[in-house]
């Protein structure tokens, strides 16, 4: 595959590589992005994603969101592919300093990768928003109807609900990152939505590498254009890199 030939050579320069990934990093998992025509859309809930994934909705009509976020965003069975697992061994071997990703499915973490910014935080993490207690996905995901704390508190999941705040901390440690890195990949975002866009105008390094199947209005600023599918390319060009 020449792409992954291509990004190998500038994987190869690179001493502090980071990774933005958007939807289509994990659709290679299984996952379905909601936001494109074949998602979530059409299915069997009266309101669409946006508006039940909300946090006006969450606190209004908790069942119901509770309801379609076990049945549409439970992904039990997804395992991390080919992008995933090349990532965490690009950190390993010190060629990569950090994810950002707005997935919230914590794949990468599953690969092994160590530091990771969550955009939009994680399904594997809940909290009880009266007292603070930790709750783990099973917690929430195999339970039925709205799932309480001991002490009574409605519990959350720690994931950015659309009209919700992104995380300071977070952002601040994907910005720095992306502002001493090397290379930058972005894959599997339109980077049409909100943020993305904003966090990669922070980069000052050498080159930027693009893998998206369709066109994003980033494509004229890229070093590097990569239509194939992100988990193929990046462990081609991981095996190209150890031969
Ligand atoms: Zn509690």
């Amino acid at each position: 595959m020449e792409s992954a030939k291509l990004l190998s050579e500038y994987l190869k320069k690179s001493r502090r590589a980071v990774f933005f990934g958007g939807a289509g990093v994990s659709t290679e998992s299984g996952i379905p992005d909601f936001r494109s025509t074949d998602g979530l859309y059409n299915m069997k809930y009266d309101y669409p994603p946006e508006t039940i994934l909300s946090h006006e909705f969450f606190f209004s009509e908790t069942e119901e969101f509770y309801r379609f976020y076990r049945d549409k965003i439970y992904c039990p069975f997804a395992a991390p592919n080919g992008a995933h697992k090349a990532l965490a061994a690009l950190e390993a071997d010190g060629k990569l300093s950090a994810v950002v990703t707005q997935n919230i499915d914590g794949l990468h973490q599953a690969a092994g990768s160590k530091t990771v910014y969550e955009l939009h935080g994680s399904i594997k993490r809940n909290y009880c928003i009266r007292c603070g207690k930790f709750f783990d996905e099973e917690f929430v995901m195999k339970g039925d109807g709205i799932p309480r704390c001991e002490c009574g508190g409605l519990v959350k999941p720690d994931v950015v609900l659309y009209g919700e705040g992104l995380d300071g901390a977070t952002v601040e440690g994907a910005i720095e990152a992306i502002a001493s890195a090397d290379l930058l990949i972005v894959a599997g975002t339109s980077l049409t939505v909100y943020p993305a866009a904003g966090f990669l105008s922070y980069f000052r390094g050498e080159s930027i590498v693009l893998i998206n199947r369709d066109p994003t209005p980033f494509d004229s600023r890229a070093d590097l254009v990569v239509r194939d599918p992100v988990g193929k390319v990046m462990s081609e060009a991981l095996k190209i890199m150890n031969e």
